[in-house]
């Protein structure tokens, strides 16, 4: 078949055709799992919610098109960026001079500052589990550079990677659509064979249930620490009932406020052990512990919060991910990276004290960075900096570090990243100007500057949005409910590494595509600006 013509996607459909295929769709979602908690009506912070109504995610009709060979390459590469994030958070020097509150963005940072000295405690009390667990998502986007497209990664979570459950029965569903509709035949791509398998589900709940294991007392518990209102809770459940039916693990969630009256520590084998009041009296001891929450500010309502979250540090129980862990996953770490032989180093093996692996990592640096677009701090100073302002024969402005003046000069390329989870955060091309006038100085080390990723152009996709409630006037009226609008598709790639004694133990274990129209910049599905989606490979 002749190469893959993005603008000719999607094919065209008829609106009987887009109502079949609507029903089918969300038919499917709402019988296999595929939901969101509708927004809540009277949020609470103490009251778990008994859910009586749920709705489908957000979803597209007509799964992605992406190229097969970079679809493959960045799934490939997904188990040496597990080993790498192991390293990075295994470097407590690195991430003191990355990070750190002293030497490094924690200084201008608070959020990370506080995150970064609560390690900093407890490392000098002393840590008693040298294991860390890492579910991580790298996210990419394509980029059309000189008539062809590379993989770019947007970033690496180490914390809270979400929607592994959900992608992977948005994947399910446009494989349903296609067996039951053939998609009307409506391109010769739609075929079972460009539709790739995933089952990130079972894989993430391997990640954990090695760390339950490795902890050694099967009655354990595994603890999710979750947001209050938290409306992705389906997603998290996925995992739970997995754990339950395939491992007999037990899982508990609770918020950092519950934690704050049910969780202690053995002081002497700094066993945590979570103390329901009712309706179970007696506690449970918790063999890992998974963060769905406390990767943002606002999860922290109060210092009391940060207590609580440096108990659960200070606990024998095997944290996923462990501070210096979300620590490695900033955006400042990112950019780190990208300085001259800083992943050569940790890829090497001579030296390398954590996570020697039968994988040759020397033999994939280049390929990694071919994966990274260009980005600097806007603070910085360095060599490579001044000379691309030299060569743009930019004069001198005052005490403005030479970052900030080559972020102004390109911003109409460029978007500028704090040190921050959860979207909604970024400063984005014409609005950096005007931003980095506001910004004051002392928080410029806050933040990088990265190259836009510029995607393939005219591509459109079928979203089908949630409807926000069962009262709502339009049910049932899917004109309303699809839009083809021009999309841009995000692919994000999960693994897990169990690390910290020995060899890393890792897999890559499945994908997600989330799409969002152009018009937004941003990619939270569930701030309700994009749509889960998969693959068609191309
Ligand atoms: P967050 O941690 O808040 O999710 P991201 O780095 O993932 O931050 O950025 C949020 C969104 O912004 C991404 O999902 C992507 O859509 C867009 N984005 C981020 N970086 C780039 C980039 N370099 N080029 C194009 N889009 C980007
Ligand atoms: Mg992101």
């Amino acid at each position: 078949m002749a190469s893959f013509n993005f603008s000719t996607w999607p094919p065209q459909l008829t609106p009987e055709q887009l109502e079949a295929l609507t029903l089918t769709a969300t038919t499917y979602a709402l019988s296999h799992g595929l939901l969101y908690l509708p927004p809540s009506q009277s949020p609470s912070n103490t009251q778990p919610r008994i859910p009586t109504t749920a709705i489908h995610a957000p979803l597209s009709l007509i799964p992605a098109p992406f190229p097969r060979a970079q679809f493959q390459a960045a799934r490939g590469l997904q188990s040496v960026y597990n080993v790498l994030y192991a390293r990075i958070a295994m470097d407590t020097q690195f991430l003191d001079t990355v990070m750190g509150a002293e030497e490094g963005v924690g200084k201008a940072d608070e959020f990370t500052g506080t995150l970064w000295r609560g390690w900093k405690n407890i490392r000098e009390y002393g840590v008693v589990q040298p294991l860390h667990l890492g579910l991580f998502r790298s996210d990419y986007l394509l980029h059309a550079a000189e008539d062809r497209l590379a993989l770019k990664q947007v970033e690496f979570n180490t914390i809270s990677s979400s929607f592994g459950p959900l992608s992977e029965r948005a994947a399910a569903m446009h494989r349903n659509i296609l067996a039951s509709t053939s998609y009307f035949s409506a391109s010769p791509y739609l075929t079972a064979d460009n539709f790739p398998e995933n089952s990130t589900t079972s894989g993430l709940a391997e990640g954990l249930a090695k760390a339950h294991a490795a902890y050694g007392v099967q009655d354990a518990r595994i603890l999710f620490v979750v947001q209050p209102n938290e409306r992705n809770v389906f997603d998290q459940r996925w995992l739970e009932y997995e754990l339950l039916e395939k491992h007999q693990i037990c899982v508990i969630r609770q918020t950092l406020a519950d934690l704050a009256i049910s969780a202690s520590l053995d002081p002497s084998t700094h066993a945590l052990t979570i103390t329901h009041a009712s309706p179970n009296p007696s506690p449970y001891e918790i063999s890992a512990i998974y963060f769905r929450a406390s990767y943002t500010p606002s999860d922290f309502p109060a210092p009391s919060y940060y207590d609580t979250r440096f108990l659960l540090e200070r606990s024998r129980a095997i944290k996923c991910p462990s501070l210096p862990l979300q620590l490695a996953g900033g955006k400042k770490v990112q950019e780190a990276l990208t300085r001259p032989g800083v992943l050569e180093r940790f890829l090497s093996n001579e030296g390398a004290k954590w996570g020697t692996h039968a994988l040759d990592l020397t033999a994939h640096a280049t390929d990694i960075r071919a994966t990274w677009m260009g980005m600097w701090a806007l603070d910085s100073n360095d060599t490579d900096i001044v000379a691309a302002l030299d060569h743009l024969q930019v004069p001198e402005q005052g005490n403005v570090p030479p970052g900030t003046r080559l972020a102004r000069l390109k911003a109409s390329s460029l978007v500028l990243k704090p040190q921050r989870e959860g979207g909604g955060n970024n400063v984005y091309r014409e609005a950096i100007p005007a931003f980095l006038d506001s910004l004051p100085a002392e928080e410029r080390e806050a933040w990088i500057a990265m190259e836009m990723i510029e995607t393939p152009r005219g591509v459109s996709g079928y979203l089908v949005r949630a409807s926000p409630s069962s009262s709502d006037p339009n049910e049932g009226s899917t004109e309303k409910k699809v839009v083809r609008t021009e999309v841009i598709s995000e692919l994000g790639i999960f693994g897990y590494a169990l690390f910290g004694a020995g060899e890393v133990v890792e897999r890559e274990v499945g994908w997600l595509v989330r799409t969002k129209g152009t018009e937004s910049n941003e990619g939270g599905v569930a701030a309700g600006f994009s749509v889960l989606d998969s693959v068609i490979l191309v």
